[in-house]
């Protein structure tokens, strides 16, 4: 693996056991995303956008091949190897927040710091720092439930790289917003990946936004092409 890789999917295999027949969702899928770059994927619903990105995160086993993420093959490593390679080096955008609801905005950030062991003062900082990078710091007091889905969103992004990830994965992270917000949500996401050089591969069915990425992917029986 070159030194300018982040993550490789090797032949990578993912079935589903649907009763008596087994769903192929990926066979033999090759990937591979450098440091710094952001990748649009775009297919049709079911085609395997989630379950891509759930195998690339180390969410989901591969049922053959392998997944290579900053130069560690992540195929056999242990559940608890797993879950500390994808607390400190992946970081999660869905298309809902999943904020907790009880807290404000600036202790959803917080929080995924203090698990891996940061003080209150040092996490407040951080989560202050991208809440303001993602234009969202006047809000930071207010609960989710007392903010617009962009606002929302914009949170979330904040969170999923509140531990300096090198890899995020974001699953249709506008798909529901409506255009001119999903648009400024992505002004503010593209300028934090590429400010951080993160590596981004992000699903999503809006053309738009995928255009403005380094290069866009999609699933063909199984496989990850170019288009
Ligand atoms: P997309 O994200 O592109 O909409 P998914 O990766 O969610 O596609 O799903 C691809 C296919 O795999 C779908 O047909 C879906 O029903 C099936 N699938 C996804 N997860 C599971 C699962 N845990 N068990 C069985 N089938 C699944």
């Amino acid at each position: 693996m070159t030194q300018d890789l982040l993550l490789e999917l090797k032949s990578v295999d993912r079935r589903y056991d649907e009763g008596a027949r087994k769903l192929t969702i990926l066979e033999g899928a090759d990937f591979s995303l450098k440091r710094g770059e952001m990748v649009a994927l775009v297919a049709p619903s079911g085609a395997g956008k989630s379950t891509l990105l759930h195998t690339a995160g180390l969410l989901e086993w591969p049922d053959g091949g392998d997944v290579i993420l900053n130069g560690q093959a992540c195929g056999r490593l242990s559940d608890d190897q797993r879950t500390a390679i994808r607390r400190n080096e992946i970081g999660f955008v869905y298309q809902f927040h999943h904020l907790l609801p009880e807290f404000s905005a600036l202790e959803n950030v917080m929080m995924p710091q203090l698990v891996r062991g940061l003080s209150q003062t040092q996490a407040s900082e951080r989560a202050m720092q991208l809440l303001d990078y993602m234009k969202i710091s006047h809000r930071a007091e207010h609960r989710p439930g007392e903010l617009s889905g962009g606002e929302q969103q914009r949170v979330a992004i904040a969170r999923a790289v509140a531990n300096a990830p090198l890899l995020l994965l974001a699953d249709e992270p506008t798909g529901n917003l409506d255009p001119t917000t999903a648009g400024y949500v992505f002004d503010a996401l593209e300028a934090l990946v590429r400010q951080s050089g993160l590596s981004a591969l992000i699903a999503t069915h809006n053309h738009d936004l995928a255009a403005r990425m380094d290069r866009r992917v999609t699933l063909v029986e199984g496989k990850v092409v170019d288009f």
